[in-house]
């Protein structure tokens, strides 16, 4: 069992159980007093934590030894406009296991949802990173315009934009250095003609094509999360 724990975690460190991962561990999982979980925190790495305390609506664990140094995944961003719910929780999932730093789900012109649940994409790339191993949850930012936060860009972030209106194979990162970078999918309308110009002018977008099909925005989700580790990922 692998909890994330918003907490300081060091060896003897006692953790405070919130009522729902009390039901979880203890009503749930039927662990004992005694008994051994892996918890990470996205800043101290994984440590084997030991159920100290079990009860109905807390407990308490304590930390023993540490398992894992935190490995932080690359300082990539996905930036992506929020499609169908079910869809929306399927790329903040794969965004987690991949290994991003952020999701960022944009409002672009052709975006139909205006709102996203923030707390439950982020409680969905919390469980896919206790699922995976990783010791680091990507934060999960509100939904914000894409025109605006073009207008914020630090210019050392380069872009993977993903135009579905090329064609042939991704070929536009074979020349290009690792650092600060961010992925930009589209909504299922796709980008705008005003959209797609002014991404292409912008002196730190990469635009690439995901192949000679045009795919779902999930599917170019994980297409792109794979090509982008290829090149440039460790
Ligand atoms: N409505 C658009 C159309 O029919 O042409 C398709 C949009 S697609 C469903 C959603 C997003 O996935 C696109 O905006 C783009 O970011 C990405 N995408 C899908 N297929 C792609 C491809 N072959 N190359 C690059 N990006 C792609």
């Amino acid at each position: 069992i692998r909890l994330y724990v918003d907490h300081p975690l060091a060896e003897g460190q006692s953790i405070p159980l919130e009522r729902d991962q009390a039901h979880y561990l203890f009503g749930v999982m039927r662990q004992p007093e005694g008994a051994y979980v892996a918890l990470f925190n996205s800043r101290d790495g994984e440590y084997v934590a030991e159920i100290t305390q079990a009860g109905k609506r807390g407990g308490e664990l304590t930390c023993r030894i540490q398992s894992k140094p935190l490995q932080l995944p690359p300082d990539l961003w996905l930036l992506f406009a929020p499609i169908k719910k079910a869809r929306t929780d399927f790329i903040v999932e794969k965004a987690a296991e991949m290994g991003t730093q952020r999701i960022v789900p944009v409002q672009t012109e052709f975006t139909n949802s205006e709102r996203i649940r923030q707390d439950r994409l982020q409680a969905h790339a919390i469980e896919a990173a206790e699922q995976c191993g990783g010791t680091y949850v990507p934060e999960v930012a509100g939904l914000h315009r894409l025109d605006r936060i073009l207008a914020d860009w630090d210019p050392e972030r380069q872009i993977m934009f993903c135009d579905e209106t090329l064609v042939g194979a991704a070929q536009a990162l074979q020349a290009v250095e690792s650092g600060k970078w961010a992925i930009l999918i589209g909504p299922e309308g796709g980008f705008s003609e005003a959209e797609r110009k002014r991404l292409h002018a912008l002196p730190f977008t990469h635009a690439v094509s995901l192949g000679p099909r045009i795919l779902r925005a999930d599917t170019a989700a994980v297409a792109a999360l794979t090509i982008w580790q290829t090149h440039l990922g460790d």
